[in-house]
Order: structure tokens, then sequence, then C-alpha cells
């Protein structure tokens, strides 16, 4: 049972699929762990420490020659895998919806794509959910990001020379990220509130001391679809949303966007008249700006500036913590193929739930639901 790891070739990808700490946990169920030389160098894991783990450090070709599982943050690109044992397991990220060609090639290659993505939100896989621990972190690094960038401070002080006002800060979508992005900008002391289209997260934002901001009147308004995902919005919804959240923006000093609908482009949330409205000096981070961007002109990686307000976004925000998001992600597919081992085979073998919900391609086709009947 062999194990590669390779390193990402993605654009701007910084992150690694395995830590040393995995490396020796898998070990330790009795499987071989290999690992492309430099594949830590940007998560700040040394080649050396993978080796005093037990794993084999080794060029792309030696590592995925006769690989069982090949895991990855991000899929990589077919051709990487051609030694790969037939019917070889990719469990990484696929983005199935964007990316149908890859899907398609590891199909031909006759590999088993995992997608990390698909993930069901249950109880038990909660450990599992790469979804969860990267936004966690996005989160974070959103709201010290937008602190860096504004040129005011975010608590309250009273100082001999005067007082500096709390910033605003209001999160739009709250789920973890939102929720991470509601906590971190209280910590730093700034006024927060926060809107979503599932009222259930109403009390979530009160728990954490900031306050909701939600359309009430309006009739069929529950976005709450399958698995705790949000589902696309009426247009009624949308307007009396808007109208709300339009008088709610142009008092703030910082908006953070986190809202998605899984396989869609991001709902458009913040509009240039909204903008427009803002103070000059402001800031918005979109973190959604990577699937098409809640906020009108957002541009991944760029700093856009528009009526005097601040637009950023990352296209991949996790990433900007390299080590921690990692270390959660090598986690991750440790307590996911770790959960299925199986002793006897000495290798996973999935449950229906969780297989059917991950698995792409299978014996040379596309097998996902998801995927077949689009
Ligand atoms: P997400 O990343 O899919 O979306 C972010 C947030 O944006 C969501 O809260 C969504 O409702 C909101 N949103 C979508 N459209 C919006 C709009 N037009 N305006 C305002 N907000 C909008 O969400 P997520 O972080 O994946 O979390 C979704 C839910 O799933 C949460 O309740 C979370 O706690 C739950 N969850 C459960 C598990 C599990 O049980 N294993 C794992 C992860 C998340």
């Amino acid at each position: 049972m062999r194990i590669a790891v390779l390193a990402e070739r993605g654009a701007g990808e910084s992150r690694v699929a395995l830590t040393p700490e995995t490396a020796k946990k898998f070990i330790a169920l009795g499987a071989d762990v290999a690992v492309e030389e430099g594949a830590g160098v940007s998560a700040s894991i040394t080649d050396e420490a993978y080796r005093d783990a037990g794993a084999e450090v080794a060029t792309a070709s030696k590592v995925v020659d006769g690989a069982d599982i090949v895991l990855g943050v991000q899929a990589p690109d077919v051709a990487l895998l051609a030694g790969a044992k037939p019917g070889a397991w990719v469990a990484a990220t696929f983005d199935p919806f964007r990316e149908t060609a890859r899907v398609e090639a590891y199909a031909k290659a006759g590999l088993e794509a995992l997608s990390m993505e698909f993930m069901p939100r249950i109880t038990r896989a909660q450990s599992m959910d790469v979804l969860s621990s990267q936004s966690n972190l996005a989160g974070y690094k959103a709201v010290l990001t937008a602190a860096n960038v504004y040129g005011r401070a975010f608590p309250m002080m009273m100082t001999a020379a005067g007082t500096v006002q709390a910033a605003k800060v209001f999160v739009m979508g709250v789920g973890v990220a939102g929720l991470q992005a509601i906590a971190t900008a209280k910590r730093l002391g700034a006024q927060v509130s926060a809107t979503d289209v599932r009222s259930a997260t109403k009390e979530q934002i009160m728990s954490l001391g900031a306050k909701p901001v939600f359309v009430e009147d309006v009739a069929g308004i529950e976005g709450e679809g399958s698995g705790g995902y949000a589902t696309e919005m009426s247009e009624e919804y949308q307007k009396a949303q808007a109208e709300l959240v339009s008088g709610h923006i142009a008092k703030q000093d910082i908006v953070i966007t986190t809202a998605l609908i899984p396989g869609r482009d991001a709902p458009r949330l913040i509009s240039d008249a909204q903008i427009a409205s803002m103070k000059p000096g402001s800031v918005i981070f979109d973190l959604a700006v990577a699937q098409g961007g809640n906020v009108e002109g957002s541009q991944p990686d760029q700093a856009v500036e528009k009526h005097g307000v601040k637009i950023i976004g990352y296209s991949n925000t996790a990433g900007h913590l390299a080590a921690d998001a990692s270390a959660l992600f090598a986690r991750n597919l440790y307590n996911f193929l770790s959960a299925f081992w199986d002793e006897e085979a000495k290798r996973p073998v999935l449950d229906e739930e969780i297989g059917n919900a991950v698995r792409l391609t299978q014996g040379g086709k596309i097998v996902h639901e998801r995927l077949t009947t689009q």
C-alpha cells in the first residue's frame, strides 16, 4: 500500500497534502509514504522533516511509481500520474463543476478521483471536511488582511490626543468562513454585524456578540438547502435583501463577503452603486472572488480601488496561511482514509454513503450523479 504526495503545481498554491505528522500516522497504519522533493517548502516543511517521519523523499516520477493512493490539495495533472497503479485513488480537490476536462481525463486514465469538496456534511465526516478547515482559516485571514489595508484602527481607543472610533465591520454570509470572520473582527475590537440567507445563522451571529441584519418580512426567504448549504434565492428576496443591506453597507468601514452556492457562480451581493455609497478609505474583502466574486469589479489577487474604496480578495485565501492550512488539510485526508482503514486489506475501503458522495470516476467512467445528471 503506497501513498504518494506530489508538490502542488497550481499557480500560487502554497499548501501540501501531507505533513510529517500525517506521514507518521499513515506509516503506523502499515502504509509506505512517498513525497516529492520540496513538496513542503512553501508550507515551511523540509524534506528532512518528512524523512525523519519515515517517508521516502524522491522525484515526482519515483514517488508516483506503483502508488495505490495519491494525495493532493489540488488534483494533479493526469500526465503526472502515469506510473500509479491501475485504478489508483486520487484524493484531492477537483473543482468538479468547472474542471470538467480534468475529471474526464481521470476517468479515461482509469483513475478513481475522490473529490474532497463533495464530502457530505454529516457529523461523522466533519473531521474530513477540507472546505470547513480551509474556510475557517480563510475567514480569519480575510479580516486580518482587511485590517492591514484599512488606514484606521479596529478597536476604539481613548487616548490623551482624543478618541479613535471602533471600525464597523459587516460580514455577509455566515458559514464557516463568516463565523470565523465575525469572531476575528470581534477579537480585534470592531463593531460587528452580519447577514445571511439562512435564518439559522441569526442565533449564531448573536452568540458571537455581533448584530444580525436580516430581511424579516418577505415570504419564502429561507435559504437552507440540503446539507446546510444555501440555495439560490428568489428574485423577490434578493431585492428586499439588497435594499436592507444597501442602507447598512453605506455606514460600514469594512465589509467581508463570503457567500457561495455550491456548483454555481457566487451570488452578487455588492453592486458598484453600493460601493459608491461607502466612505472613502473603506475596505471590502471578497472571499468569493475565485468563484466569480460577490462584489462588482473584484479581481483575484489584485487591489482594486473604486470610488475611494479598496476591494481585495485572494484566489487562495487559506494558502496565505500555508503551514496551518496544510496541517489541517493533511489531517482531513488522514481522518478520511484512516476512518475506512481495513486491517486485513491494509488499505481503506470506503462505505457507500461517503464513497458515493466523493467518488467522481471509477472503472473508466464518470460515476458521480451530480456530474452525470447535469
Ligand atoms: P458556504 O461556504 O457554502 O457559503 C457561505 C455562506 O454564505 C453560507 O452561510 C450561505 O448561507 C451564505 N450565502 C449564500 N448566498 C447568500 C446570499 N445571497 N446572501 C447572504 N449569504 C449568502 O457555507 P459553509 O461555510 O460551507 O457553511 C454552510 C453550512 O453548513 C453552515 O451551517 C455550516 O455550519 C454547515 N456545515 C456543516 C458541516 C458538517 O456537519 N460536516 C461541515 C461544514 C459546514
